[in-house]
């Protein structure tokens, strides 16, 4: 055949999400941790190596993983699903509750993924857009949820890309309002030190999601975990690819999750580094920063698309240029790096605008000067 029959009609509006990033010597834009693993795991892991068994399928439910994070939660391990990274989750998620002629509802601007994986699912998206500041639309969401149509609410929580928390009594009063399944993403959940895991019991509904992609240096591996009611659990095992965490990832993560003590200092360290960022971007004339309880911080600067070229291509850094999705026009946010990174961000910051100003005072640029913005 030359003729390739059409595939789903309702995959013609997505496009190809592609993460490729454009490489820079420092890369900021992700919310990795900017270490790599600490040596002691690393040492331990090349001593075991070469017992490690490759041949073999790894144990599709992550058995030894899954039990150490119920152990550290107080959870039975029929309480955990362990995935190839928060992803997987979060599409397994809509793959059990969502669907064609189902609703997620949604609170924008938020992570992407969500909605992303609503229109690859089918799920129809019902969206209560967060107010100027970031803050959710409690009442609004409170007054959608009477319907009593509504299979499943994400949260973020820290949001992702606006780096607040929600009100512990909003989330509370949402969990109360419904039985739709809703999820607390708690990826951020190492740096923000806030959980809703003691709502738990009272809350069947409640399904919180962690990762080891950003506090624990491990976003190569892809691994991520769900804390649920037993009943979730089970639903999801019967969506879920079986042998999508591979044995090399249980492994690692596993050693990881043991020593995860070992962490500690260095995540009160990039919580100390994200207050050095976000103070260091209010000292700046037209840049507007916002609180964050996670490793990263938003920013809104005037001709953020500009900015974030100069950043790349005349100082090498690297950020997430957020400013042509919908809600967050002139918005970029940077991960906490290391020390160094987070000063060469801030400094290239400060030329860039310091140039911008001149050039515009000087009426060289096309119009794009931060005159009119008054010093904030
Ligand atoms: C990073 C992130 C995840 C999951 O990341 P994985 O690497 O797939 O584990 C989930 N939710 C939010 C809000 C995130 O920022």
């Amino acid at each position: 055949m030359k003729e390739l029959r059409p595939p789903r009609p309702d995959l013609d509006g997505l496009t190809p999400y592609d993460a490729k990033e454009p490489k820079a010597e420092v890369n900021l834009s992700a919310n990795e941790n900017p270490g790599n693993l600490p040596h002691e795991v690393v040492d331990k892991l090349a001593e075991l190596l070469p017992e490690f068994a490759f041949n073999r399928y790894p144990d599709p439910m992550s058995g030894k993983l899954r039990q150490l994070i119920a152990d550290a939660n107080g959870l039975e391990s029929g309480n955990v699903l362990v995935g190839n990274g928060g992803d997987e989750l979060i599409f397994d998620l809509l793959l059990a509750w969502g669907g064609p002629g189902r609703k997620l509802l949604n609170m924008p601007p938020t992570f992407a993924m969500y909605e992303i994986d609503a229109a690859v699912t089918g799920t129809e998206l019902v969206s209560i857009p967060r107010r100027p500041d970031f803050s959710v639309d409690e009442a609004a969401v409170l007054e959608r949820l009477k319907a009593g149509d509504i299979d499943a609410v994400f949260v973020s929580h820290p949001n992702n890309p606006t780096g607040n928390l929600q009100h512990e009594t909003f989330l509370i009063d949402v969990l109360n309002a419904t039985d739709a399944l809703v999820l607390v993403d708690e990826a951020y959940f190492e740096f923000s030190r806030h959980t809703m895991r003691p709502h738990m019991q009272r809350h069947h509904n409640l399904v919180i999601l962690r990762t080891f992609s950003k506090a624990f240096s491990l976003a190569a591996l892809r691994v991520g975990y769900l804390l649920a009611h037993e009943d979730v659990i089970t639903e999801l095992t019967k969506v879920r690819q079986p042998y999508s965490v591979d044995r090399f990832s249980q492994w690692v993560a596993a050693m990881v999750f043991r020593e995860r003590v070992v962490f500690e200092s260095q995540i009160s360290d990039l919580i100390r580094q994200r207050d050095v960022i976000q103070h260091g971007l209010d000292q700046l004339s037209g840049v507007v920063v916002y609180p964050s309880e996670a490793n990263f911080v938003l920013f809104r600067v005037e001709h953020a698309a500009a900015v974030w070229r100069d950043l790349l291509h005349g100082h090498g850094v690297l950020v997430r240029d957020l400013s042509r999705a919908p809600y967050l026009e002139d918005c970029l946010r940077v991960s906490v790096g290391s020390p160094e990174e987070n000063a060469r961000f801030l400094r290239a910051m400060e030329e860039i605008l310091v140039a911008r100003r001149k050039s515009g005072l000087l009426g060289t640029t096309n119009g794009e000067s931060l005159n009119g913005h008054g010093g904030s």
